[in-house]
């Protein structure tokens, strides 16, 4: 996107993806997509929280933006980046190792609200633990006391089969289900459902949905 904001066009998109969700999940905005004017225009209608890929794009857009904004961290998280970015964010959605728990541990002042990235697709391409290692990696994340499990999160597969990305999102759903059952009592959150089916993830019982096109496409 580039020259003006169109204020009008963002208003009017954010005003009918939030009249749909009414209020059963949270939005953040996907905001690889646009610069600080865009985002302020989030704001001012409603979405308060942005989702970035890149550590470099987050620092660049962080200061510019409107008191109040909040910080997700949604894209692959590499772990010589944590240093500069993991102060900056208020959850991180992509928790997927242990070596990334480490320099979280190591760097955040404090605890972190983060999602596990489960690959419940099991798609070559998508990044996630497998639902096998669940169990054993919320265990494992117990020892670390900057890190606050509140839930999980997946990406839908690449797929015009609706009934196949419901499976996924209500597949992510049982996986936290049956881990609070296990005793992970603390995870409540589910991200998962973007622009094309973020309908679907909330009908299968989604909280946040990351939403980019949108908003900000025609
Ligand atoms: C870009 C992105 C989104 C939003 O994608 P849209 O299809 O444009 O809504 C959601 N999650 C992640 C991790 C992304 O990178």
């Amino acid at each position: 996107m580039t020259g003006e904001v169109d204020k009008m066009d963002i208003a009017n998109k954010v005003r009918q993806v939030l009249g749909k969700i009414n209020g059963r999940a949270k939005v953040v905005a996907a905001s690889k997509y646009v610069d600080a004017a865009e985002i302020t225009e989030l704001a001012a209608n409603g979405i308060m929280a942005m989702g970035e890929n890149r550590v470099d794009a987050l620092l660049g857009k962080k200061g510019r933006v409107p008191v109040g904004v909040e910080w997700h961290f949604i894209g692959s998280l590499q772990s010589r980046k944590v240093k500069e970015a993991i102060n900056e964010i208020s959850c991180l959605h992509s928790l997927d190792r242990l070596s990334l728990a480490k320099e979280i541990e190591k760097h955040r002042q404090e605890p972190l609200d983060c999602l596990v990235q489960v690959n419940v697709s099991g798609e070559a391409s998508k990044q996630g633990i497998t639902p096998e290692e669940l169990p054993g990696f919320l265990s494992a994340l117990a020892g670390y006391p900057k890190i606050r499990v509140t839930g999980l999160m997946t990406m839908a597969p690449n797929t015009d089969d609706k009934e196949a990305v419901r499976a996924c999102f209500a597949g992510l759903r049982k996986l936290r289900d049956v881990a609070n059952a296990q005793g992970f009592s603390q995870l409540k959150e589910l991200s998962m459902g973007m622009s094309n089916d973020y309908l679907i993830a909330i009908e299968e019982g989604a909280t946040i949905v990351r939403l980019g096109s949108v908003l900000f496409e025609d």
